[in-house]
């Protein structure tokens, strides 16, 4: 019978995120409170026929059909350029593989989407080399060195829950868990931001930065308190780029929530609520004006290899 491996990763939003100058190797060090969403991707590999190489299905239905097109299935997307790394760190020749892609995290929506994939993939492709080729199995430290080659997310999908990211946002501290439960809605946009463009955006605002003490503010005790400290310094760039959602942010305010944010470089609106029921009421009355709303809990597990 032919090798299946099933694995998933979770989304991320940044409750924080602070943003330093420009450094002189072309990035911003950053100072972010990363925390995982239960909105999994959802990868299975299936061996490959000898010499077909590797091929690659996107599909999923809650998020617009616009997102799906808009993933590359060749060799630049993220799970290929995983298995090339990979194969490539361990000596070995990139596997022949079949790759299906269930798709949840809106795409380019600052959520991580294709980063989860990437750290889904690590942790897929350490079983399957291992089943396959009788390779160690690399440690979550070790696979996230390989996973910060990739992308700068790729580390934090990869331990999920909450934590830390420092450098440019690949080095991880994880913490403990926040000590009460938390509500999101997440309104994805038609439309992408590229990071890149946000971060140059950023730059033409001229921001100052303090980085503040992350572990302190882990250990808020409600999610009043939390949503009084989410901030996100890329939140006015991303509003230069499109005027759209600081109306938005605030129109998610009167419906209740305690506080929406641009997530990371955006354009997706992560909206904290204080119940799972207020969450799930307004993303309802969204979703019947034809906004792509979904709901997710926080602290979710990291990339995980799924029966
Ligand atoms: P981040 O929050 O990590 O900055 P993002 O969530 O804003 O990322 P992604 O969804 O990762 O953005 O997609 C960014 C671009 O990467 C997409 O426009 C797409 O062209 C490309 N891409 C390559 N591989 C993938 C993948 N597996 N899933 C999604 N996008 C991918």
């Amino acid at each position: 019978m032919s090798t299946i491996i099933r694995a998933s990763a979770p989304a991320k939003v940044n409750l924080v995120f602070e943003v330093g100058q420009l450094a002189s190797d072309g990035y911003h060090p950053v100072n972010s409170l990363f925390f995982a969403l239960d909105l999994r991707e959802e990868l299975t590999l299936v061996k490959g026929e000898p010499g077909t190489g590797i091929s690659i299905y996107v599909h999923g239905d809650s998020i617009p059909e616009a997102h799906i097109n808009a993933v590359p299935t060749d060799h630049s997307n993220l799970v290929h350029k995983t298995a090339v790394l990979f194969a490539q760190k361990l000596g070995k020749a990139t596997p022949d593989l079949q790759i299906d892609i269930h798709k949840r995290i809106p795409v380019a929506g600052g959520m991580a989407g294709g980063s989860a994939d990437a750290a889904a993939m690590l942790v897929a492709l350490n079983e399957f080399m291992h089943q396959e080729h009788g390779t160690e199995k690399l440690s979550i430290e070790e696979l996230a060195v390989i996973g910060a080659e990739l992308g700068s997310d790729v580390p934090f999908c990869l331990y999920g829950s909450l934590a830390i990211g420092t450098g440019r946002g690949e080095v991880i501290t994880p913490l403990e868990g926040l000590s009460f439960e938390t509500n999101w809605l997440l309104c994805a946009s038609s439309k992408g931001l590229s990071t890149p463009t946000v971060f140059a955006a950023f730059d033409e605002l001229d921001t100052e930065t303090q980085f503040t003490d992350l572990a302190e503010l882990s250990k808020t005790s409600s999610a009043t308190e939390l949503g009084s400290r989410m901030t996100n310094d890329l939140e006015q760039a991303a509003f230069s780029l499109m005027p759209s959602l600081s109306q938005q942010v605030r129109e998610l305010e009167e419906l209740g929530a305690i506080r929406a944010m641009v997530s990371g470089s955006g354009p997706t609106i992560a909206a904290l609520f204080e119940s799972e029921a207020k969450a799930i009421e307004v993303s309802k009355a969204l979703n019947s004006q034809g906004v792509v709303a979904l709901t997710a809990k926080g602290g979710a597990q990291g990339a995980r290899l799924d029966g």
